[in-house]
């Protein structure tokens, strides 16, 4: 192990929080600063769009004990230079370190600023945001709309209405979630959806909102108008790396890594000292032929988050390349839908257990014959088969249950 006087973790969240947990764990005696934006210690996101805005607080990170470390909370680093090993923040401060966890995470797609800036708009990842829109459903908004169908817009969608509130659905895939999902998953939703008493309006974009300081409606792209007097907008994340302009850090579409998550570009000692791990990072997955790939969710930041700093203390020389196959879920009116590997990379895709009908189903799915991503619905220990038979490698043909 190599040892650091003080080590920087960027992001005070699930990535970086797990980074610094384990930084401690193997062993790291020295330093530890942990910076976040945002004015909160670490805490749980997928709550904020199920329990939390039915008036339950608890956003507790599980393992989220005491950690012997420095918080610099509400500061934004703005600007990093590898070679001379220091952070700079939004109040001009410079955190010196000597090896440094990148963990920015992401952050939502806005609307057009001129729509954004209507009463009556929210976006969700914070949990100020939770907070924010659980006020604005306490006034009783007459019809919500949610833009986008995907894990937040579904689960919006599906908490208003067992809410007991109207909810017309926006999305511009033919179904929702068919893009990750593909067709039978997102054919199957779309039907929970209408049966729930969702009004669904599937490929359609929204063009703009309507309204005089506070929204009226969305008018779509062909021109229909949707009333609503309150908007959520789930229309994806993209990843924190503006601060890194400049620092000759590679980004694209996140910041770029090696497979053992060692950041690429700057000085050769200073990307040696440097790692990424969680929804900010991108790197060569081994299981997926080195795909370079960006995974936005809790599993994934939860591990890569320890992996990442490890990796760090390890060196280059003996870091372990990462390698998980993350898997997730989400609820739809109280359906359990759960996912594991890459479906969107498949060429093919088939049902091997149950049927969409039964409402209890599997699906895996294939790239050039090997498997590379698994849907569960309501059925959790066949995510649990599959998800080890994408890492393995297994053939699609063998995946039958
Ligand atoms: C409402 C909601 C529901 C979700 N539900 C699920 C789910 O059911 N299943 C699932 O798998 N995933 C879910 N997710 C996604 C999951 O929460 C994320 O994948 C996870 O939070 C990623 O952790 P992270 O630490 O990489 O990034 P983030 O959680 O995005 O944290 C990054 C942190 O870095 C801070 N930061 C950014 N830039 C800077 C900077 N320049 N300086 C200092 N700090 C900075 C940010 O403020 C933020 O606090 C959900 C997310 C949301 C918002």
């Amino acid at each position: 192990m190599r040892t650091f006087d003080r080590l920087v973790v960027v992001g005070a969240s699930l990535a970086g929080l797990r980074a610094a947990q384990a930084l401690r764990d193997e062993g790291h005696t020295g330093g530890l600063t942990v910076i976040g934006a945002e004015p909160h210690l670490p805490y749980n996101r997928p709550p904020l769009s199920k329990s939390v805005l039915t008036g339950d607080d608890d956003v507790a990170l599980p393992g989220d004990g005491e950690l012997d470390a420095e918080w610099l909370l509400g500061r934004s680093a703005v600007g990093l230079d590898t070679a001379r090993g220091s952070v700079t923040l939004d109040n001009g401060t410079k955190v010196a370190y000597d090896g440094l966890v990148i963990a920015t995470g992401a952050r939502p797609r806005r609307l057009a600023e001129a729509d954004m800036s209507l009463a009556g708009v929210h976006l969700l990842r914070t949990i100020d945001d939770a907070v924010s829109l659980r006020k604005a459903l306490a006034e009783g908004p007459r019809r919500v709309a949610v833009i986008g169908g995907g894990i937040i817009g579904g689960e919006v969608g599906s908490t208003l209405r067992a809410m007991g509130i109207e909810v017309t659905l926006i999305d511009a895939a033919p179904f929702p979630m068919a893009g990750p999902l593909g067709d039978t998953v997102g054919a199957w939703l779309a039907d929970r959806h209408s049966h729930h008493g969702v009004d669904l309006i599937s490929g359609a974009r929204a063009a703009a909102l309507e309204g005089d300081g506070r929204v009226r409606a969305v008018r779509l792209s062909d021109g229909r108008s949707v009333p609503a007097d309150l908007v959520v907008a789930g229309l994806g994340v993209l990843p924190n790396t503006e601060w890194l302009d400049g620092s000759g850090l590679r980004v694209d579409g996140g910041v770029l890594t090696d497979a053992a998550l060692f950041v690429q570009g700057g000085t050769d000692d200073g990307a040696a000292n440097v790692v990424a791990a969680g929804d900010v990072a991108r790197w060569p997955h081994a299981v997926f032929d080195d795909e370079y790939v960006r995974v936005e969710h809790w599993a994934n930041a939860n591990e890569q988050g320890a992996a990442a700093a490890r990796n760090l203390l390890r060196g280059p020389r003996e870091a372990v390349p990462f390698a998980e196959v993350h898997s997730l879920g989400t609820r739809v009116h109280g359906a359990r839908v759960q996912w594991a590997g890459l479906p969107r990379l498949a060429d093919d895709a088939v049902v091997v257990a149950g049927s969409p009908e039964e409402e209890k189903f599997a699906i895996g799915f294939g790239r050039g014959g090997t498997l590379v991503g698994a849907v569960a619905v309501n059925w959790p220990k066949e995510l649990i088969r599959m998800r080890r038979a994408i890492a393995a490698r297994q053939p699609l043909s063998a995946a039958a249950a």
